[in-house]
């Protein structure tokens, strides 16, 4: 039988346990400090990302089928809450929107002009159940978006200050694969509390950790109880079995050194003839942040808007320069694609652009999978003399 919860904790003391009642106090806890609290729950025949008024919105019960093209949501013969891997979105929908207004322009009564910046008022989320891979993704986002000379202060306003509670994967999808890419599924740096879900003969709970003052202070404030031995182990035993059960694999060799040495690899041209150059990989994928910019005018000419809107680099218009678009043909737009996801991005942001969630692999609608194309350059460069 469960120990009774505590109410108080140590700030800074190590793990405890929560139970539903804990989690549900945890999102109570959250909008009580003004936070929109995100999470998973189960709409629409997916799991997608929105904001919960309550725990009870989570998922409990859902899991999903993933395959190459293929996505269905399931029920479970348990109640797990997080026992589901990558949905339709990610975080980036609500740190880096799909459109965004940065400008507007109004004509006076003088006929001049003026423009003014859009305000981004710091945002307050809460996200619940970011998944290892994910914490990788927004870290990822960081450093291309906040990290260099090209800051982008729309998402720092909301990135700042969101407090991220992370969820590890005791339940792999079929296309994940973030043991290979090093991002779970144990949580890693960067959260503000860290959740492992426990459904076993001793209850439904939730071990939790603090990873900032925050985290620790707001799980002080929660129904709780110290963690057990029990608790503990059959957590770690679920992750380390998750990490044994990934879905997919990348080749275990220098995926950077393998993009550089198969650029004139036949399968490009395999590839080709299947993608459609749609996109939704690059929509889909929690790293991918390239933008473009739309500017509109109402009809009088008198109001005018800049936006930026998510941009592919799928999009013939997307490498257009001077006379028309450097990478013309399907081949050299998803080469170009795979070779800075898993490549160049090395060179320029020091870290893989991808965290092996799998959503690319899923929402493909030829079911191109971006692990299967790795190993097959991989086996092409084997059969030329190549990296092994
Ligand atoms: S490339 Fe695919 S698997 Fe990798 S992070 Fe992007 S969507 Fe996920
Ligand atoms: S790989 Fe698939 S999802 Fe990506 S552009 Fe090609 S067809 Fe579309």
């Amino acid at each position: 039988m469960a120990t009774a919860p505590t109410t108080t904790r140590d700030l800074g003391s190590a793990d405890c346990v929560l139970d539903r009642e804990g989690l549900d106090a945890l999102v109570q806890a959250l909008r009580a400090r003004g936070r929109t609290v995100v999470g998973p729950t189960a709409r629409d025949g997916a799991i997608v990302l929105a904001e919960l008024e309550s725990a009870a919105e989570l998922p409990y019960g859902w899991g999903v089928e993933l395959e190459g093209g293929h996505y269905r949501v399931v029920r479970r013969e348990d109640e797990a809450a997080f026992a589901h891997s990558a949905g339709p979105q990610s975080w980036k929908n609500f740190l880096l929107p799909e459109r965004v207004r940065q400008w507007t322009a109004d004509r006076g009564p003088d006929g001049e002009m003026t423009v003014r910046a859009e305000r981004h008022d710091p945002a307050s989320y809460a996200f619940l159940g970011v998944r290892p891979c994910d914490l990788r993704a927004i870290a990822i986002q960081d450093q291309v978006l906040l990290g260099g000379r090209h800051r982008d202060d729309a998402y720092g306003a909301r990135r700042t200050g969101a407090f991220l509670i992370a969820v590890e994967c005791v339940e792999p999808g079929a296309t994940c694969f973030c043991v290979s890419m090093g991002t779970g599924p144990a949580a890693g740096p960067g959260y503000d509390i860290a959740l492992t879900e426990v459904l076993d003969d001793a209850g439904h709970r939730f071990l939790a950790r603090a990873g900032t003052p925050e985290g620790a202070e707001v799980l002080a404030g929660l129904p709780q109880r110290p963690a057990d031995a029990v608790t503990r182990t059959a957590a770690h035993e679920a992750v380390e079995a998750a990490a044994g059960r990934m879905g997919r694999t990348m080749p275990s060799v220098d995926l950077r050194a393998l993009l550089a040495d198969t650029l004139d690899a036949e399968r490009w041209n395999d590839v080709a003839a299947r993608c459609l150059t749609c996109g939704n990989c690059t929509m889909a994928c929690p790293t991918c942040f390239c933008t473009t910019t739309e500017d509109v005018t109402d009809l009088t000419g008198d109001h005018a808007e800049r936006w930026s809107r998510w941009d592919s680099c799928y999009d013939l218009d997307f490498s257009h320069l001077h006379g028309g678009p450097v990478r013309s043909s399907g081949r050299s737009r998803y080469r170009q694609w795979l070779t800075h996801k898993l490549g160049t991005w090395h060179d320029q942001f020091g870290s893989s652009g991808c965290v092996g969630c799998g959503r690319c692999i899923v929402w493909c609608p030829v079911a191109i999978d971006i692990t299967e194309e790795a190993h097959a350059l991989h086996q092409e460069a084997l059969s030329k003399g190549g990296p092994s």
